[in-house]
């Protein structure tokens, strides 16, 4: 039965696969909730309103009594239930108090049905029409949520009418049967078609989320070295500026050149230069701690920003990476194409105004350093 059931929902109505079902769920399940909410106070509503026709078919009497009992207990499950759905749940609990709320509030009116109105009363069944409508198309549900309560309710009324009321007019029982057909049949196709459709613009809308991304990325990527290109670097600079602001951490940036590097190109060549140029990248990335952020800005020219860490904490940093950086050219590939480079080192005081104004103070120790002879690190002096 239950591979019955599967295969007729995957026929019909089918799921995506299992991790992104679940996030389809998970994206609309707000929406669906408040969707579900609202429908569940127009029907207390609509419960409030029928007691009138209860008074009016039933007059004073036990069988009253009776039905406003019925009324009361939909009206508390109703409550609690829109209760339920106020709290933050997951699509499996939505799915199940809905499924829940539908059966409770089925058999509740069923048994208005059957037992406080009279055989007489087989006419005015568009309410229950609209009720199964509803089950449907109205509140948000999986595809045997809204199908086993609809087709309940269904047979429920069947049955009462068959068992309970036993009437003796075929022309009844064929209308009957054809409009709660119609309901079905419409209300199936309709739904199914809904929830197919909204499951492709979930997708569609995936993938262009996810293309976007891509081409943010490719956008703020350096394609040589693949490290965070100058809009990149500066773009995820400018947020560390504010984080900085608001939390009041320090934050510094490490403005690197390599020293002398049209030498290296004109001695081993333009090639050679570029191996070197994501060599020095990928060691770099490499020694960062997450959260860190380099960019190449220029050419030859690349910066280290530092969330959260002082100038004196950067200048160690700084320093063991010039320090580093002579062995890490030396290869067998490449003996003697050493290089070293400059480094310049500011950390945000409260002049700088943007990430721009810390940079530039970054840029000037930078020069600082080549002017004083180069392969060192300097601290800015406005600190
Ligand atoms: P300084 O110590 O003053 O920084 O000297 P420098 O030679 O490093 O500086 P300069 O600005 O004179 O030259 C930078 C060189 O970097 C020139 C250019 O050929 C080289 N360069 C810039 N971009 C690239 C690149 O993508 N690949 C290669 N191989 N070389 C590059
Ligand atoms: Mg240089
Ligand atoms: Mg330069």
């Amino acid at each position: 039965m239950p591979s019955l059931a599967a295969k007729i929902e995957k026929r019909l109505e089918p799921r995506l696969e299992e991790r992104l079902e679940q996030a389809y769920r998970t994206r609309y399940l707000h929406s669906d909730t408040i969707i579900a909410k609202l429908m569940a106070a127009f029907w207390v509503a609509v419960n409030l309103f029928f007691v009138s026709v209860d008074f009016v078919v039933l007059g004073l009497g036990p069988t009253l009594l009776q039905a406003l009992i019925v009324r009361a207990v939909i009206l508390l499950f109703v409550s609690l239930y829109i209760l339920r759905l106020s709290r933050s749940i997951s699509p499996a609990d939505y799915d199940r108090s809905t499924l829940v709320i539908w059966l409770i509030a089925s058999a509740c009116v069923l048994y208005l049905q059957a037992f406080t109105r009279p055989p007489t009363y087989i006419n005015y069944y568009t309410v229950d029409i609209l009720i199964v409508m509803s089950m449907y198309v109205v509140v948000p549900g999986t595809f045997w949520n809204r199908v086993i309560p609809a087709l309940l309710y269904t047979v429920g009324h069947f049955a009462i009418f068959l068992l309970v009321k036993k009437v003796d007019q075929p022309a009844v029982y064929l209308i009957f049967f054809a409009s709660f057909l119609i309901v079905n049949v419409i209300g199936l196709y309709f739904s199914t078609r809904y929830y197919t459709s909204r499951r492709q613009e979930f997708l569609g809308r995936r993938q262009d989320a996810a293309t976007r991304e891509k081409l943010a990325e490719l956008a703020n990527r350096d394609e040589l070295t693949g490290a965070l290109n100058r809009r990149g670097f500066f773009s995820r600079a400018e947020e560390e500026f504010a984080v900085r602001a608001l939390q009041d951490t320090p934050l510094t940036i490490c403005a690197i050149d390599i020293d002398y590097f049209k030498a290296v190109n004109d001695t081993f060549g333009h090639h050679a230069g570029d191996e070197a140029l994501k060599t020095f990248s990928a060691h770099v990335r490499g020694a960062s701690r997450e959260g860190d952020c380099f960019g190449r800005t220029g050419g030859e020219e690349f910066a280290l920003l530092l969330p959260r860490t002082d100038g004196k904490k950067a200048l160690a940093i700084a320093e063991r990476l010039r320090r580093q950086c002579r062995r890490l050219f030396n290869t067998s590939e490449n003996p003697g194409l050493g290089f070293t480079v400059s480094i310049g080192v500011a950390q945000a005081i409260p002049g700088d105004k943007t990430v721009y104004d810390l940079y530039r103070r970054a840029d000037k120790a930078l020069y600082a350093a080549k002017g004083g002879g180069r392969d060192q690190v300097r601290l800015s002096a406005e600190q």
